[in-house]
């Protein structure tokens, strides 16, 4: 699959629903290039970073999470350079480590997704790592000619939500963000996603990426949003 392009200097790599993965974003300043989630494996990080070196794109230096969820985090322990994330996702990877030193927790999880069990099929291991770097509220990043305003916000989705705006190129990364909450019975809590709803109307933005859709305006993000909620 090939490396897409959004501006001059923000690309995405697509996602891949018959595994799960989402897509992974990467965002080319003139000294630090930053990657958005490290996918679902190391073979998909492999995957991602062959695309860049084909577009003549250097490995990213950093490599920002959206939230702990294996399809944007089992690829961490693979990527180059550093990798941030809010301090509950490594909350929540920290329980995942505990929990994945039981074989029956491992089994349990290729049955129960099958997403996962494709991933990870042939006893491929999993590898779950902390990130190297992690916050509290928001961090700003200096890429060269392009800021990252990292922050976290709350979420239907999860509660460790981080998005990341870039205001140079006036767009905005949700991840999964928007949807509802796959741990708690697909419940939807419609004030977290009024909140959220709130906070996309008030950013100066015009695409709004979604970690498991294409690139959508926001105007057609807000009408989706917006008829959730009735
Ligand atoms: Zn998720």
């Amino acid at each position: 699959m090939e490396l897409k392009k959004i501006s001059s200097r923000v690309f995405y790599y697509p996602h891949q629903p018959e595994t799960d993965r989402p897509m992974l974003a990467y965002i080319k300043g003139e000294k630090v290039a930053l990657a958005i989630d490290a996918g679902n494996s190391a073979s998909h990080v492999d995957e991602f970073y062959k695309a860049l070196e084909i577009e003549g794109l250097k490995k990213p230096d950093f490599t920002v999470i959206t939230h702990w969820h294996w399809d944007h985090t089992f690829g961490m322990h693979h990527i180059n350079g550093l990798s941030i994330a809010h301090h509950k996702t490594n909350e929540f990877l920290n329980q995942e480590i505990a929990k994945l030193s039981d074989s029956a927790y491992i089994n349990f999880l290729k049955t129960d997704d099958e997403c996962l069990g494709r991933e990870y099929a042939e006893n491929k291991r999993i590898i779950v790592v902390l990130s190297d770097i992690q916050f509290e509220k928001k961090l700003t990043l200096n890429l060269g000619g392009m800021t990252a305003k990292i922050f976290h916000m709350v979420s239907p989705h999860s509660e460790d939500t981080v998005l990341i705006y870039i205001p140079e190129e006036k767009i905005l990364f949700l991840g999964d963000s928007t949807s509802e909450d796959f741990f708690n019975d697909g419940y939807m809590d419609k004030e977290k996603l009024k909140a959220l709803i709130n906070l996309i109307e008030s950013m100066d933005c015009n695409y709004c990426i979604l970690s498991h859709a294409d690139p959508l305006t926001k105007s057609d993000l807000l009408d989706y949003l917006i008829s959730i909620l009735d």
